[in-house]
């Protein structure tokens, strides 16, 4: 029952369909292999088309209908393993005509009968975690037999045959398969016409095995010095995963090929002053305003010259611009108002890889002592892990007692959502209420 709750929760949240949890890849940097024994995931068999038929109520067909991906603790495997998965596709064209439908593969299964299904259920757009394009590369990483291999690596020549728009994606483990392999990844994914590619850093925790593990510090420097020269000259936006900055200043990592942004003229490092007479806070501000229906101007800074550029864009159609992520600023203002609220300080207990943008949107406010910044350390995984949705009520009592260590008692702590499913409990199960009795502080969620 809660199984269920969990995928309509998910549907309705995120507007992801879950279909299955078994995956015919056994990467080296898969989480669910180095999960501790506490972590409440849940693992859900090929879905029945009963099953799938009663979730699609609660999708949003203005949205994009997301397969293959997580937002919650359910394990997603490989769709395109499901038995019943062309049955599923044209269910979900019945229900829903022209929502565009993402698909997350690992390529395996990706031949002409599985593009002609595709394309018959355009729109579509397919994220490749292809990892490597060598067939060394795919057996270090991916585990697989040298045909599987192959499979994978054609998938994205195939995609890219048939016209259909597909996103790269690589765990970048230079340290197993070298440099070269990542190059001539990046490449590959260019030469058959990826939108973006990208590239991100892999994650391990305590039990995961030696030859696994890099100083994360050291790797995040070299990936950053090798992907954003290559980004520079490349066909399509490379993505670093996380991105490394430090600031909010709204600067382009592109624009998709073809997109009403990239006809306009944006380029890699423009950046965006003002656009239809706002001036964006942040990256992802920056986004969201090019996103809007009808016409957008825009005033970019690019070699020390102001350019105004613009198109048009139509309902529910998405301009093309990318940005890498840095701050939602409809969550900040939250944030904002609710310590303006306060007599004394609040503590944000952030990730320590959303440190240093809290940080620097810290200095926009203007009471700046409301509100201190104290990151968390992820004992619980431990390893490279930084990211807030791993963080469990143990790692976010052990900051707050570090905090204590050094300022007075808070009038109000707040936590990051991703850490929390939608009864506000962590990845063990325990909930942030626990951490509230504890401090005998006011706890927040946002
Ligand atoms: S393809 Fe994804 S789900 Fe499957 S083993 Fe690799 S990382 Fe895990």
């Amino acid at each position: 029952m809660e199984t269920e709750q969990l995928i309509l929760h998910s549907a309705q949240e995120f507007n992801i369909l879950p279909l299955t949890s078994r995956c015919d890849a056994k990467c080296v940097f898969c989480s669910h292999r180095y999960n501790p024994p506490q972590v409440r995931i849940v693992e859900i068999p090929p879905r029945t088309l009963e099953e799938v038929e009663r979730t699609l109520l609660f999708l949003d067909g203005n949205k994009k209908i997301v397969i293959g991906e997580s937002a919650t603790n359910i394990i997603e495997g490989e769709p395109f393993s499901h038995p019943q998965f062309p049955q599923i596709i044209k269910l979900i064209r019945e229900k829903y005509p022209h929502t565009v439908i993402s698909l997350t593969t690992n390529g395996h299964r990706i031949n002409r009968g599985m593009i002609h299904i595709l394309q018959e259920a355009m729109p579509v757009e397919i994220n490749v975690s292809l990892n490597s394009a060598t067939v060394r590369g795919r057996k270090i990483l991916m585990g697989e037999r040298e045909g599987q291999a192959e499979k994978g690596i054609k998938s994205v020549e195939l995609l890219h045959r048939a016209g259909i728009p597909f996103h790269g994606s690589m765990v970048a483990m230079p340290h197993l398969v070298g440099w070269a392999d990542l190059r001539t990844t990046i490449d590959y994914l260019c030469q058959c016409g990826a939108l973006t590619v990208r590239i991100l850093m892999a994650g391990y925790g305590k039990n995961a095995c030696s030859e696994l593990k890099f100083i994360p510090e050291v790797m995040h420097r070299e990936l950053a010095d090798f992907i954003y020269p290559l980004a520079e000259t490349a066909s399509c936006p490379l993505l670093l995963e996380p991105p490394m900055i430090n600031d909010l200043k709204p600067v382009t990592a592109g624009a998709l090929r073809g997109s009403k942004a990239y006809q306009a003229g944006i380029k890699r490092g423009d950046l965006i002053l003002d656009i239809n007479g706002r001036i964006p806070r942040s990256r992802v501000e920056a986004w969201e305003l090019a996103q809007e229906p009808g016409k957008i101007h825009i005033k970019v800074e690019r070699e020390g010259r102001v350019l105004e550029l613009a198109w048009q864009n139509k309902r529910n159609e998405k301009s093309g611009l990318v940005m890498e992520y840095d701050f939602d600023m409809e969550r900040w203002d939250r944030i904002e108002s609710m310590v303006k609220r306060l007599s004394g300080p609040a503590v944000m207990l952030c990730s320590l890889l959303a440190q240093n943008t809290l940080k620097a949107l810290k200095k926009t406010v203007r009471q700046k002592e409301l509100l201190n910044i104290q990151p968390v350390n992820n004992n619980f995984f431990g390893g490279s892990i930084g990211a807030a949705g791993l963080l469990t009520i143990n790692d976010f009592y052990t900051a707050y007692g570090e905090y204590r260590e050094i300022k007075d008692r808070p009038e109000l702590i707040l936590l990051p959502r991703e850490a929390f499913d939608y009864l506000g409990r962590d990845l063990t199960g325990r909930s942030y209420k626990e951490l509230e009795e504890k401090a005998g502080v006011q706890v927040i969620v946002i």
